[in-house]
């Protein structure tokens, strides 16, 4: 389109939509942001808001829809969440003293990763960016939430190894490299689903990042940031930097120091493993509900629920850090009065985190600081709290306690008690603590007093008993008389309006009064933005202070979380160690056992070590509760490593460096995968990345194949683990092999459990406790007939299971229980052949007739087989 033809504000809008092509441009034009050309198109369909035109200067006009600028964050928040970017284009000068066209610019591009308003934002979750910077095999992990200041950063090898680190963040955006693209973006968006942005090289590939680093963090070398070693992060988190500046289009002083460090820190969970044993969310749903979060988050704050979660996304490997963490739960939970106060104290705060980042950004609203305020003036009260605290990380807050009493006391004197939440709405700044905003409300009080006089004044002096003062945006204020007593109207009434029923005028007097109001009320709206804006700066200069405050908050809400569920829940305190062994006296799942309030839950013992205790095999009847088993042993472990109280009556854990689950069906359906290959992909990643140090959880491994290629498979992966040399990590293997149990006498280390159940007539009883030794039998048709299968097949069932049992038919193996397998037994040639025929024939292409023809067809076929 050639722009000289363009009006000039489209020609304008162009040549800011050229800086943002991959944004969608709210341009604001009076009170509505509009959009237009292929963005108005998509913004249109996607907010299901009306495509109208503009006409631009050419033959076409421009499509284009609109939003009101008032409630624009509801239509914003639905673009970010699917995926787009929003690039926000302002008026930047007063339209009344424009000369021409008004001047624009974008000052601020919403990203899904880069999200700071309230409205768009879940309190309890942190709200990740991500940008991976890869060559080789190497990986520069950068993330950050500018809503709370936070930023990490990590160099990993591998990409399994970067997509679990994603796993534990689940960024809402993530920028990538070409190479990392081409390693990590299928796997990103089958698994979280977001499509990774892929910038080119040079973005992440420049020689200012280390003065940017080093600006942006305060130090003067990479050193003191923990970035000497770390090429591939600089890159990361220079390009984050880069796109944080692109996008806030303001100074990030906030964001003032980086957390550097290293993946083997932190228990490794990987991905299937933190979605098999729910830990924030539940597998089928993605609720948070009926996840270990749920039971474990009795957080007063949205600052300790996310610190929680964050807790639980990066579990501890440090017996030393662990105890810190679980000797101030342990005083928190001895004390009842400690843990009242404490409660109480925290409920009265506000999520100060993400105001202080607001404060930097310079979005913070009049309400945001008074919340900031209620929050500082909780600050003594804390203190006190605290002062008889004796574990040392409860201990360590109160020391150099920081109440930010001049924070607090300015706040106190400038922002009016209630404001209202726009600074544009006035009386915001309160009285006293300007006067040149006093003598203006008095100039404006005076004023509306002297109006008031004039109704009076002018009814005596026109004798109009009817006459009355009032106000439109258009006139201002005037002087209204009925038809009825025009005729009493003096002279010097000048006429401005006539209505109906009546006439408006205005008098000399009256506009003189209009001036002062008005002029005041305008110069209070400009003085009181100024003075916020000298308050903000001023309450940005203690950022530093006021984010130690809100870690104290979040810190000590975590921990009487963690109090109050091993209170509610009658959990105790474990005992760490890194001996490796795992000891559990009736020990319970978590969840489990919240869930199900009817039915008691049945504790059970676990013991595994690295010599003669770390391989368990269990067998057992399908629903005796073996996952459940599994997981608790897991969920427990994983719980003590994040300083957590664990649902048993006593337990030793020795800390485990990674956990790796195959429980159940982790399937994809949507990756395309069968449910073999991808059970494989899981066990073979699962070999590849354990260690001695690690907690193999694994149930019916080589189910979806034929028992024998099944059987085999899940014999050699018991070997591979097992071996020292190769793994030799704790593993609890539930199985339907009961040849695995053989296994017990020919390798040391292998312990056989099964669940046990009790046999009464036709019915059995699961009795969910676990005991030593292999299981005689899988009770496979007592199930069936429990789950309602009818009567009729579970008695085939049994004669047939009699005859095999008697050798009255021919099988090709001996064992009875039946072929745990999902896929079809095709043995036989009309059977494929019917299998064949329905996987080439095109279905779509039949008329209904032939369609059951074919059927009668194939049924005919299928019963003589
Ligand atoms: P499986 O996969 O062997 O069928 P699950 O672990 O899924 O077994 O458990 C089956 C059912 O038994 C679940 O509904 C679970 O709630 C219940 N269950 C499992 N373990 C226990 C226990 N220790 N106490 C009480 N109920 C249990």
């Amino acid at each position: 389109m050639a722009k000289e033809q363009m009006t000039p504000m489209m020609a304008q809008y162009l040549k800011t939509k050229e800086e943002y092509p991959d944004s969608i441009l709210f341009y604001r034009l009076g009170d509505f942001y509009e959009m237009f050309f292929d963005d108005a198109i998509k913004a249109s369909k996607e907010l299901e808001i009306a495509l109208t035109g503009k006409n631009c200067g050419m033959k076409e006009r421009a499509p284009m829809c609109g939003v009101p600028f008032h409630s624009a964050s509801v239509y914003i928040a639905k673009l970010i969440e699917k995926g787009y970017k929003v690039a926000i284009c302002e008026q930047v000068e007063d339209p009344k003293t424009a000369s021409g066209i008004v001047k624009r610019e974008v000052i601020r591009v919403v990203t899904p990763g880069t999200v700071v308003d309230e409205e768009l934002l879940d309190e309890k979750t942190n709200n990740y960016l991500a940008v991976i910077y890869s060559q080789r095999d190497i990986f520069g992990f950068a993330v950050s939430d500018i809503s709370t200041g936070e930023i990490y950063t990590t160099e990993i090898t591998g990409a399994d190894e970067t997509l679990n680190e994603i796993a534990r963040y689940e960024p809402k955006e993530i920028l990538v490299n070409s190479v990392a693209a081409d390693k990590l973006s299928g796997q990103v968006e089958l698994r979280f689903h977001i499509v990774p942005d892929e910038c080119k090289d040079e973005f992440f590939e420049n020689s200012l990042f280390e003065e940017k680093i080093l600006n942006m963090f305060g130090k003067g070398s990479l050193s003191e940031v923990g970035l000497a070693d770390k090429p591939y992060s600089v890159c990361a988190v220079g390009a984050m930097i880069v796109y944080l500046e692109h996008t806030q289009k303001t100074s990030l002083t906030y964001i003032n120091t980086i957390n550097t460090y290293e993946v083997n820190q932190y228990m490794d969970i990987d991905v299937n493993t933190r979605r098999n044993l729910e830990i924030t969310e539940t597998m089928r749903d993605k609720m948070k509900k009926g996840s270990l979060l749920w039971v474990l988050d009795n957080t007063e704050t949205s600052m300790g629920a996310r610190l929680l979660k964050q807790w639980l996304e990066k579990p501890l490997l440090n017996p030393i850090e662990i105890n810190k963490r679980l000797y101030s739960v342990k005083e928190l939970t001895d004390n009842v009065m400690l843990r009242g106060d404490l409660s109480e104290v925290l409920a009265g705060t506000y999520d100060i985190s993400r105001i202080i980042s607001r404060v930097s950004l310079g979005t913070v609203t009049p309400k945001d600081l008074i919340a900031l305020k209620m929050t500082l003036l909780k600050l003594p009260e804390l203190e006190y709290t605290l002062s008889t605290v004796k574990s040392p990380m409860l201990a360590d807050m109160r020391k150099n306690f920081d109440l930010l009493e001049d924070v607090c006391d300015l706040l106190e004197r400038a922002i009016a008690d209630e404001p209202p939440s726009l600074l544009r709405d006035g009386n915001v700044i309160k009285e006293g603590f300007n006067e040149e905003i006093d003598k203006l409300r008095l100039a404006m009080r005076d004023g509306k007093k002297w109006l008031a006089s004039v109704e009076s004044e002018e009814r005596a002096a026109t004798g109009i008993s009817k006459l009355k003062v009032g106000y439109n945006k258009v006139f201002g204020y005037y002087i209204e008389v009925t038809k009825s007593n025009i005729k009493d109207v003096p002279e010097h009434y000048i006429r401005k309006q006539t209505l109906a029923n009546c006439e408006r005028y205005i008098t000399p007097k009256l506009k003189e009064i209009e001036n002062t109001i008005l002029g005041a009320s305008e110069k209070i709206v400009t003085l009181e933005g100024y003075v916020f804006e000298q308050v903000r700066v001023s309450v940005s200069k203690e950022i530093e202070r006021l984010k130690r405050a809100a870690n104290i908050i979040a810190t000590a809400d975590v921990l009487l979380s963690l109090a109050q569920t091993a209170y509610k829940n009658n959990y105790t305190m474990p005992e760490i160690s890194d001996n490796g062994k795992i000891e559990i006296t009736e020990g319970r799942h978590p969840v489990v056992e919240k869930m199900s309030k009817k039915t008691m839950f049945v504790p059970n013992d676990t013991l595994l070590n690295t010599n003669e205790d770390r391989m368990i095999i269990i067998t057992g009847p399908n629903m005796a509760g073996k996952p459940t088993y599994m997981r608790q042993v897991a969920l427990i472990t994983l719980m003590a490593q994040i300083g957590s109280f664990v649902p048993a009556k006593s337990a030793k854990i020795g800390v485990v460096d990674k956990i790796f689950t195959r429980v159940g069906a982790s399937d994809d359906i949507s990756s395309g995968q069968s449910t073999f290959m991808l059970e494989m992909s899981e066990v073979s990643h699962i070999l590849k990345n354990a260690t001695s140090k690690s907690l193999i959880i694994l149930d019916e491994i080589g189910r979806g194949t034929s028992t024998f290629d099944g059987l085999s498979i899940a014999w050699a992966v018991v070997e591979y683990i097992h071996n020292k040399r190769k793994i030799g990590a704790k593993t609890l293997f539930a199985t339907h092999y009961h040849e695995l149990t053989e296994l017990e006498d020919e390798l040391d280390g292998v312990k056989n459990y099964r669940i046990a159940v009790k046999k009464r007539g036709d019915d059995i009883i699961f009795l969910r406790k676990i005991v030593r030794g292999g299981a005689d039998d899988s009770y496979g048709i007592e199930v069936a007939a429990l789950a309602g299968v009818p009567k009729e097949v579970i008695n085939g069932a049994k004669k047939i299971l009699h005859k095999i049992e008697n050798d009255e038919i021919a099988v090709e193996h001996t064992k009875k229980e039946p072929e745990p397998t999902n896929q079809i037994g095709f043995g036989d040639g009309a059977a494929i052949e019917i299998a064949n025929e329905l996987k080439t024939m095109d279905v779509t292409t039949f008329t209904p007739i032939e369609a059951m023809n074919k059927l009668y067809e194939l049924s005919n076929k299928a019963k003589e087989i």
